[in-house]
């Protein structure tokens, strides 16, 4: 079963040519995928069309097996989908449980859970947290919604490398504990990929790898490559007619 399923999925801004072309992915229940590439190779762009504020050129995206094609966005987040942006769509004016009530959430029936510090900043307002409890406020809302569908964008945008490494375990046990899929952009490569299940690899684009955390992770090449815009383009498992990943085409 997938929750998330993209099938040729391209996306482009007004009329210009698409920045996404042909991707193919998918996420299952519990699963931390990593959606990985250069600056500019359409990561954003692709979280975008999943959650409705970009419409697809072609291909398509599927939840649960449903198309969304006739989806909008707001029914999208009713359906299971959030999306955590670059911004983390925080109010900096509102206090920490002003942004649950925002939501429709009683505050005090929250459970803190996954970021317990969060329990004790009820009454602050969120433009006196720090950027990695802003971070946790973002997440917890997302997470206070039970969706099926998690994106993460950029979660460490502006924090330093050992904040980003205690809140990525907390998103997959999240993930693991509720059934939450998760497709995490991030540009700690390394770090993301100690917690996710598999990974794609963007470039320009278009996918040019793909494969479980483990096998990405150690090919310290194809990162690198990747990370520069560079075309390197294979699949780093070997296909086992797994289905849902893009053609890899030999190492060169
Ligand atoms: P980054 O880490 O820099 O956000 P990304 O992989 O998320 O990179 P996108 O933001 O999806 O990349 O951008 C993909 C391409 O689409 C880039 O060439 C970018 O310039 C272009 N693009 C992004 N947003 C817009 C927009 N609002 N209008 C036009 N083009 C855009």
């Amino acid at each position: 079963m997938t929750v998330l399923e993209l099938d040729g999925l391209s996306v482009a801004y007004g009329r210009a040519a698409p920045v996404v072309r042909g991707l193919t992915l998918t996420v299952g229940p519990g699963e931390v995928v990593a959606l990985l590439g250069a600056n500019g190779a359409g990561k954003t762009t692709t979280l975008r069309a999943v959650s409705g504020l970009l419409k697809p050129a072609a291909g398509s995206v599927r939840l649960d097996g449903g198309d969304l094609a006739r989806v909008p966005a707001a029914a999208r987040a009713r359906l299971g989908i959030a999306h955590v942006p670059h911004d983390r769509g925080i109010f900096f004016g509102l206090t920490v449980a002003e942004h649950f009530r925002l939501d429709g959430l009683d505050p005090a029936a929250v459970a803190f859970d996954h970021f317990p510090a969060l329990r004790e900043l009820r009454g602050r307002k969120a433009g006196l947290l720090s950027g990695g409890e802003q971070q946790m406020l973002a997440i917890a809302r997302a997470l206070a919604r039970a969706p099926k569908l998690l994106m993460l964008d950029e979660m460490s945008l502006g924090l330093a490398p050992v904040i980003v490494s205690r809140l990525l375990p907390v998103v997959r046990e999240a993930a693991t504990a509720s059934g939450t899929g998760v497709l995490l952009v991030e540009q700690h490569v390394h770090l993301a990929l100690r917690i996710a299940d598999r990974g794609y690899i963007l470039s320009h684009g278009e996918l040019t790898a793909s494969g479980t955390a483990a096998s990405l992770a150690a090919d310290s090449e194809l990162l690198a490559a990747s990370y520069l815009g560079g075309t390197a383009s294979r699949d780093a498992t070997p296909r086992a007619g797994d289905g849902g990943e893009a053609d890899g085409a030999p190492p060169e």
